[in-house]
């Protein structure tokens, strides 16, 4: 199959999220499935000659090869993307995105004609990029070589949806027509991602349980009744996670390597994070690990509501985060509280994040609502049971069997888990137990790019 990638952001070249994971893991192991994959995204600034080794094709289009021959296509234009940030700098979003990522998706689609490229489907995320099935479906409608292609969008948070004022529709080129309640409008306003999933051929989330949630009042952010509407045609398939970086076998950042057969060795590195993080060295106490953005989309909200009773608990705590100041306070208050207990680090930091991986016992992660979620699935790789909301991918991913789970978003049913985990934890027989079974789960890349062949073939059936 021949397939083009269309995101606003792609690792490594840029990245502010997890889509710019998927949209850089993706296309590789498509093509290691035997695929033809085409990657495009805008040229930003950091997106230097001499760093990617990039090619010119043509006076506003470059390129840089991935993988075996997957070209990324960088569409340029200075006015729009010669800028240091993606979407807007620090105080506010661009006040042209529109015109920005309309004009991006546009130049995607011409450029495919100018090099001839053909491709059976165009795979989008997120509202920078669902403009193309619309002009797909629109202007570039009656020309012969888009004739039967076919588009998936997949949105990693339906949050993000790319509302603009009315009086901006005119920058899109397209008819006034559109501008109704089967296409663009959404409550007089301009919603892109709304007009992306009304005109694709396919949708998907990033895990099958938030597919069905985006369909409810409480998680869809008013776009429930448009994705109820195509449900025969909404799909979720789970993000894959870089096994070459997180595996506790060859982590260059933890104090000592392990694996499933060497699990001891785990607690070298609990040793070395109690020593790193200046906490008491005892390895009878159970270590709980945060690695999170300080949101309350992430469960801070509950968890601020209840530190005081968890850190009395026979436990220790160790946060990795940034976020809101609110919660910066409320953290920093705990440690002053209880400094044998909690060990805060309010920083961005990858390697002391690999520390947290594999010297915890547990990973907390009580978040609100998740899409997809990659820190559950990295704390199994390290034998690190996850404590999780029922929620999202964190339904599809955590269970009983490797895990803790609780089902009502609430404070005391969080510190009841919680409870629940010590005891188990002091069973050494079903500690491990829970660990064999986190280990040997497989959330691998190439799963995930068999489960997007089959979702492509579903867009053309
Ligand atoms: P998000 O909604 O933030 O994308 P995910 O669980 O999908 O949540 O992914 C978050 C990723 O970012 C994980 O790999 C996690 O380890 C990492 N991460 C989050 N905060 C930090 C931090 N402060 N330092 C290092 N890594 C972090």
């Amino acid at each position: 199959m021949k397939i083009l990638l269309a995101a606003s952001e792609v690792v490594p070249f840029a990245k502010t999220g997890g889509l710019a994971d998927v949209a850089g893991a993706l296309p590789l192991a498509l093509e290691g499935l035997g695929q033809e994959v085409a990657v495009s995204l805008p040229r930003y600034k950091a997106i230097s000659d001499s760093k990617f080794k990039l090619q010119r094709l043509k006076e506003d289009i470059s390129y840089s090869v991935i993988g075996n021959k997957i070209k990324v296509y960088f569409i340029e234009n200075d006015n729009y993307f010669n800028r240091d940030g993606l979407y807007g700098d620090k105080n506010a979003d661009y006040k042209d995105n529109l015109t920005r990522f309309s004009y991006y998706s546009k130049r995607t689609l011409e450029l495919l004609k100018e090099i001839n490229f053909k491709p059976d489907i165009i795979h989008c995320h997120d509202w920078q990029s669902a403009l193309i099935p619309v002009y797909l479906k629109t202007i570039y409608n009656d020309d012969p070589f888009y004739k039967n292609i076919k588009t998936a969008l997949t949105v990693h948070n339906i949050g993000y949806q790319g509302i603009f004022a009315k009086e901006e529709f005119p920058k899109l080129g397209l008819d006034w027509s559109l501008f109704n309640i089967e296409g663009l409008e959404f409550y007089g306003k301009l919603n892109i991602l709304k007009g992306g999933i009304e005109f694709c051929d396919i949708i998907n989330t990033v895990s099958p349980t938030y597919s069905k949630e985006i369909q409810t009042k409480e998680f869809g952010f008013g776009l429930e009744g448009v994705l109820n509407k195509r449900r025969e045609r909404v799909f979720g398939i789970l993000n894959g996670l870089d096994y070459s970086i997180w595996n506790p076998e060859g982590d260059k950042f933890i104090a000592k390597n392990y694996s499933l057969g060497s699990i001891e060795d785990k607690y070298k590195n609990k040793e070395d994070l109690q020593k790193v993080c200046k906490l008491p060295a005892k390895l009878d106490v159970p270590l709980f690990g945060i690695v999170s953005r300080l949101a309350q989309q992430k469960g801070f909200d509950i968890l601020a509501d209840c530190f005081d009773t968890i850190c009395k608990m026979d436990l220790q705590l160790v946060i990795l985060g940034t976020g809101d100041l609110k919660y910066h306070l409320i953290l920093q208050n705990m440690v002053r509280k209880y400094p044998k207990v909690v060990s805060l680090h309010l920083k961005f930091d990858d390697p002391l994040a690999h520390k947290i991986y594999a010297g915890s016992d547990m990973f907390l992660m009580p978040s609100k609502y998740e899409p997809c979620g990659l820190g559950q699935m990295i704390a199994f790789k390290y034998g690190t049971i996850p404590l999780v909301f029922k929620t999202g991918g964190l339904t599809d991913t955590v269970s009983q069997e490797n895990g803790f789970i609780f089902d009502t978003y609430d404070k005391n049913e969080l510190i009841k888990t919680i409870k629940k985990a010590i005891v188990a934890f002091k069973n050494k027989k079903k500690w491990r137990m829970l660990q064999t079974l986190a280990m040997q789960c497989n959330f691998s890349w190439e799963e995930s790019a068999k489960k997007y062949l089959q979702l492509y073939a579903k867009a053309k059936s």
